[in-house]
């Protein structure tokens, strides 16, 4: 059972504010995130820090990311209830709460098997009914393709072509991408096997994202 205070739902509803304030105008993105207690990621020691506006480390070199980033993205993925959305980077699992809350049948991969193991194990025990993989999303997840959305959680030097060949037709990719120190957020949208339409959001900076068809 997750304590969820009035001080943890207090701290959140001034994180959800604050989202709001930095141009996060999903109704639905907003309402899940002030429903996710953030605050079970983090030890007790730092849990100042669970609702401010940043992302925190998680172990293994990596991050669980920015909430703004986090709403930023999932509000460019525009989940419908159904949705086949394949994650990469599950980390924490925190990003995967949100999709999910949003009605996402959600497929999520993780390259550092700690992460993926401690993901795994924890989300079904808060009642999470995910598929959690482990290995290099980088190549997409070919065996359960085609997907409606794909959402990248770590930074690429290029646009992964597996990922575009696993989109369904009219489905959409989030990625963000650049070199190791900035990223642009694209969305990529294949509107028939051979067209794919760009756009092009504001500088991130993530993590990299390994493997053949990322960092290699
Ligand atoms: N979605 C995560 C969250 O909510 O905590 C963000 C985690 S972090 C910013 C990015 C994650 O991508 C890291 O856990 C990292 O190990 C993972 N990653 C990097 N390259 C990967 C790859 N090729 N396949 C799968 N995961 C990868």
């Amino acid at each position: 059972m997750v304590e969820d205070s009035y001080k943890h739902k207090g701290m959140r509803r001034r994180l959800i504010q604050k989202l709001r304030e930095k141009g996060i105008n999903s109704e639905r993105v907003l309402e899940a995130m002030g429903n996710i207690p953030r605050h079970i990621f983090f030890e007790n020691a730092f849990l100042e820090h669970a609702y401010q506006d940043k992302a925190f480390p998680i172990g293994h070199g990596q991050t669980i990311s920015q909430p703004y980033t986090v709403a930023f993205q999932t509000q460019l993925l525009n989940i419908s209830p159904g949705d086949k959305v394949l994650e990469i980077g599950t980390g924490s699992g925190y990003q995967a709460m949100v999709l999910h809350d949003l009605g996402a049948n959600l497929y999520t991969i993780e390259y550092q098997k700690p992460l993926y193991e401690r993901t795994k194990n924890f989300l079904p025990q808060l009642g999470y009914k995910i598929h959690f993989f482990q290995g290099d999303g980088s190549k997409g997840l070919k065996a359960h393709a085609p997907f409606d959305k794909i959402i990248v959680t770590a930074g690429a030097p290029t646009v992964p072509n597996s990922l575009i060949e696993q989109l369904r037709i009219g489905g959409c990719l989030v990625i963000p991408v650049g070199d190791n120190t900035t990223q642009q957020m694209l969305r990529l949208t294949k509107v028939s096997d051979r067209k794919i339409s760009k756009e092009v959001f504001s500088n991130f900076s993530f993590v990299p994202l390994k493997g053949e068809e990322g960092w290699r």
